[in-house]
């Protein structure tokens, strides 16, 4: 069987590498000029910077991807278990950091309020069982129907998944400090939601976080990128970069060929993990569709944002490997961020900001620290120099009144990616930074589907599908797919 795979990022390499162990031919097209897609890597007089990607979560689902080739996570790559996991500044007022020991967490919990470490426990203890629940039962699963979702494991226990309760009020009845709240809440910001328009079974995302750990592979996320491109390769992939798809040409409801920027392509199945919209709507005709103009339009999409790669010539010591700058009315900064009619360039943003140098060596030049510091924002925005700038100084004039230093006049590399960036570099529908939200309608069944609804050769894998956001999610999406692919066409 013949494949070609449109896109290299984790959706793309994962399907790619997954469908040439089991024996397809494979080709790869990608638009641009390295593998990794949103996962890309930015470097500049030795400074190098993970573009997109910079938390190693939920450790077993990596595990689980590359046993699939009989191998291991360190086969590829060191990791580390990061501690403190990370720091957060809550305004100006106070800075706590979440330990890699859950006892330290349950004594932090204990100072933020009355009871916290046993709150902390119970809380825990949920998304424990819950996160054990998805993996088994919902992840790796497949939703064609309606029935599929209501299996009967689901059903039973179903009371406690708590759909129609949202994140915010399910943190909000069981504590009672901001600071409390905002660390159980935060976490969602993993998946692109806000915790208003997030079900309250996601909280198992505190499970991965605080009892699981964040994690760091030596040499950055793009020696996760490098494994999967090299399992692929070694399977026999084809790649093709900088050879951007731009149509697909259907007849009698099959992709007869795929035209590229270069060339006209035969295959026997398509993976698309190019932006799902971008492909539904710039590659087919009106009546192949599965999702037309007017469903993209309506989506809640997670957010934007603006990346800012900067390297000094110090060691910023007051960061550690990741730091939250956490405004104290983030309930607002949700608001422009994911409510169309208040959609805004914030005026008190909060922030992320990563220094992979304070953990790995080969990330920056010595006596150096590299920056990335990511604030979300709402897709579809007005993006220009000036606003970028504006922002820029607006950001790192919070920075550095926090840390009490002068950044600025330290620089010696920087780059800003924003809006448009991800519009033209990934073809991201209206500059989506992460695709599409984990509302309630906007998951499991009611993510876009891993097979065109209208084409019969055309599959999807990547974070528009289920599972969604992230690049563990992503790699599971490829397994879902090539699961399919398997059971029909070997
Ligand atoms: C700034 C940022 C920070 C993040 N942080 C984390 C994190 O810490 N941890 C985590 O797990 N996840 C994180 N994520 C999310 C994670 O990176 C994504 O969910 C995941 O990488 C998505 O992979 P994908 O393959 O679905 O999409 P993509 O990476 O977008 O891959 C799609 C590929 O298709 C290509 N393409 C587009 N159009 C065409 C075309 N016409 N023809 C050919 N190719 C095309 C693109 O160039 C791209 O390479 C982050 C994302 C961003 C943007």
């Amino acid at each position: 069987m013949d494949a070609i795979v449109i896109g290299a990022g984790f959706g793309g390499l994962s399907a790619a590498a997954l469908l040439a162990k089991k024996g397809f031919n494979v080709k790869v097209f990608e638009k641009n000029e390295q593998p990794g897609g949103r996962a890309s890597v930015y470097s500049d007089k030795d400074f190098y910077f993970d573009m997109g990607p910079s938390w190693y979560l939920m450790p077993d689902v990596y595990e689980r991807f590359y046993a699939q080739f009989g191998k291991k996570p360190e086969d590829f790559f060191k990791l580390e278990r990061l501690d403190p996991s990370y720091r957060i500044f809550f305004g100006d007022k106070k800075l706590v950091d979440v330990a890699a020991d859950l006892e330290k967490n349950f004594e932090l919990f204990d100072n933020l309020e009355e009871n916290g470490a046993e709150k902390l426990k119970e809380y825990l203890k949920s998304s424990e069982e819950l996160y054990d629940f998805s993996i088994e039962e919902m992840l790796y699963k497949d939703y064609n129907s309606i029935l599929d979702f209501l299996n009967g494991k689901l059903l039973l226990r179903g009371y406690k998944l708590n759909i129609w309760e949202n994140l915010q009020h399910y943190v909000n009845k069981k504590f009672k400090s901001d600071e409390a709240r905002k660390i159980l809440e935060y976490a969602i910001g993993f998946l692109g939601g806000s915790p208003a328009n997030t079900p309250s079974f996601y909280h198992l995302m505190s499970h991965v976080d605080l009892t699981m750990g964040v994690f760091y592979p030596q040499g950055g996320m793009r020696k996760v990128v490098e494994s999967i491109y090299n399992l692929a390769e070694f399977h026999g992939v084809d790649f093709s970069f900088n050879e951007p798809v731009e149509m697909l040409e259907v007849h009698d409801h099959r992709i007869k060929r795929v035209i590229t920027n270069k060339g006209a392509y035969e295959a026997d199945v398509i993976i698309v993990n190019a932006d799902y919209a971008h492909s539904e709507l710039d590659f087919l005709t009106k009546e192949n569709r599965t999702y037309d103009d007017k469903y993209w339009n309506s989506r809640v999409l997670a957010p934007s944002a603006m990346v800012v790669y900067l390297g000094v010539d110090y060691t910023v010591d007051k960061l550690v490997h990741h730091n939250l700058f956490l405004d104290e009315d983030w309930e607002h900064g949700f608001d422009t961020i994911f409510d169309p009619k208040k959609a805004a360039w914030p005026e008190n943003p909060s922030y992320y900001v990563n220094v992979p140098s304070r953990t790995d060596l080969s990330a920056a030049p010595k006596g150096s620290d590299t920056l990335f510091i990511l604030i979300p924002l709402a897709p579809g925005l007005e993006d220009t120099p000036e606003l970028r700038e504006s922002f820029y100084n607006k950001i790192m004039d919070d920075l550095e009144a926090k840390l009490g230093e002068n950044i600025r006049d330290r620089i010696v590399v920087k780059r800003i990616f924003a809006l448009n960036d991800f519009k033209h570099r990934y073809n991201a529908y209206k500059g989506t930074a992460l695709g599409l939200s984990h509302t309630l309608r906007q998951s499991a069944l009611w993510r876009p589907a891993h097979k065109s609804k209208k084409v019969k050769n055309l599959y999807y894998s990547g974070h528009y599908t289920h599972p969604g956001i992230g690049v563990p999610m992503t790699l599971i999406s490829s397994q879902i797919v090539v699961d399919k692919l398997s059971d029909k066409y070997l």
